[in-house]
């Protein structure tokens, strides 16, 4: 039984004041066995240690929307896995399509950096999904062949137990277009017959694969009834706690049916 995992993605939002009090409004709302739900909150960089440490005693987890792949050293305006660590960062996103597109990081990158993440003890959520031209010219699943090919460059079995793959078709990021629960479901079960064939059944079956593209209060039980879906990844809905708790009581619901 995968556990379902719901993430927040902050993205570049949030003051420190806002941020702390979305942190303590979450930690007051979210299951607190943890047992049959996993939340995560990913806050901008600088928030993380005060956004840890409103979270500290519960279950909410901390994350980083990103990380650098060397050691620390002289690379100005980067941020090392270690120094994440160190707050108390247990999640990286990597592969987010406002990197890949916006930022211009590529497959090779990408998995510089989940490599580097997993080695040194942050487990990675890795963002694949096509763009609008590419699913009407039918080449969903070959970009997801790709992303996922790159992204896992020399990743081992034992590492992908730490490894979260994140569906989010790029038209469905902040659009409000949400991909049908059939497409998601069915874009998940092809990333995990790609996971069968390349590594085996087990780590398909075990891989957790989340939806993410405007998924709301609205959508969240649909989507997360889906049987290859096993959480969310949300943008917009996770900066209000009025979006995200029901989003998470979702999952919830959906992990005790
Ligand atoms: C995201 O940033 O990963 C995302 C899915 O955003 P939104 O929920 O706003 O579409």
């Amino acid at each position: 039984m995968r556990r379902l995992l719901i993430a927040g993605n902050w993205k570049m939002n949030t003051t420190l004041r806002s941020a702390r009090s979305l942190a303590a409004a979450v930690k007051a709302e979210a299951p607190s066995d943890g047992d049959s739900v996993e939340v995560l909150v990913c806050p901008p960089y600088p928030y993380l240690g005060a956004v840890g440490a409103e979270l500290d005693g519960s279950g909410v987890l901390l994350g980083a929307q990103n990380c650098y792949f060397e050691d620390p050293g002289a690379f100005t305006g980067e941020v090392a896995v270690e120094m994440l660590l160190d707050v108390g960062c247990r999640y990286v996103i990597l592969g987010h399509s406002e990197r890949r597109h916006v930022l211009a990081e590529n497959d090779e990158l990408i998995n510089q950096k989940a490599a580097a993440a997993l080695k040194k003890g942050l487990d990675v959520i890795l963002c694949v999904g096509e763009l609008l031209e590419e699913r009407e010219t039918d080449q969903t699943e070959t970009v997801l062949d790709a992303q996922m090919a790159g992204g896992l460059v020399g990743i081992a079995e034992a590492d992908l137990q730490r490894v979260v793959i994140a569906y989010e078709p790029v038209w469905a990021i902040g659009t409000g277009k949400t991909a049908t629960p059939e497409q998601a479901d069915s874009a998940h079960a092809h990333l995990r017959k790609w996971l069968a064939s390349r590594y085996n059944s087990d780590v398909s079956d075990r891989m957790r694969i989340l939806y993410g593209g405007s998924v709301k209060p609205d959508n969240a039980s649909t989507l997360l009834g889906q049987a290859n879906i096993d959480g969310a990844l949300v943008g917009g809905a996770s900066l209000q706690p009025e979006s995200f708790v029901p989003i998470i009581q979702a999952a919830v619901e959906a992990a005790n049916r």
